[in-house]
């Protein structure tokens, strides 16, 4: 199995370039078996060395290395202890889904991907202090039902059964952010009827597309 931290680095880069994050902003994560590899604290995300993610126990909080792990260490334990399931945890900060979101705007399902790699109900949660127990609760609260949550004033938090997955999310939230923006400034921006969801949610070849990103 290829090492996680070695892909931590790979999609570090690739989130830096698709511009999801800039400067040391942003942190991502990943878990293997009892332990998370999480980004350090202070970091460029496009300039961590795969032997700098910082090993972190995820029940008992030990850090296994002379760096300082992100600030934000203990929203990513609490997703990791709440959902059993989630492989990686990315906190990205893209501008227009910030600016759109803290400016009131609504994020509603519009295009196909949006419902089969986001989820039909995305929940944008108001401002709480960074960095501590405040983010930490109001994100473990809604990472219960959710694999999408954006943060008025902040950023996107997302989960993945794997790496790929949590980037992938990472990456539609932003796009679907640009097509708001585009909609919203040239007239009415259609949104998805509930029958137009439910025939994406049923979609087989939906169900392998998603079944992919999960093996990556
Ligand atoms: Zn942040």
């Amino acid at each position: 199995m290829e090492d996680i931290r070695k892909k931590l680095t790979e999609y570090g880069k690739k989130i830096v370039e698709k511009g999801l994050v800039a400067g040391p902003g942003g942190n991502i994560s990943a878990r293997e078996g009892d332990f998370v590899f999480l980004s350090p604290s202070g970091f460029f995300l496009d300039e961590i060395n795969e032997e700098e993610w910082v090993k972190v126990n995820i029940k008992t909080g030990e850090i296994y290395s002379n760096l300082r792990p992100t600030c934000e260490i203990s929203m990513h334990l609490g997703i990791y202890i709440e959902r059993p399931d989630v492989k990686a945890v990315f906190h990205t900060h893209p501008p227009i889904t910030v600016g759109l979101i803290s400016s009131g705007v609504k994020f509603k399902p519009f295009f196909p991907d949006y419902v089969a790699i986001l989820g039909k109900e995305v929940p944008i949660i108001d401002y709480v202090q960074p960095a501590g127990e405040e983010i930490r609760k109001a994100v473990v609260k809604e990472i219960k039902k959710t694999n999408v949550i954006l943060l008025k004033n902040h950023g996107v938090v997302v989960v993945g059964e794997t790496i790929k997955e949590a980037y992938t999310r990472s990456l539609i939230v932003e796009e679907a952010a640009k097509s708001i923006f585009v909609g919203i400034c040239c007239g009415k921006l259609r949104y998805f009827t509930k029958k137009e969801i439910e025939q994406i949610e049923n979609l087989e070849s939906e169900d392998y597309r998603k079944a992919l990103l999960k093996k990556q």
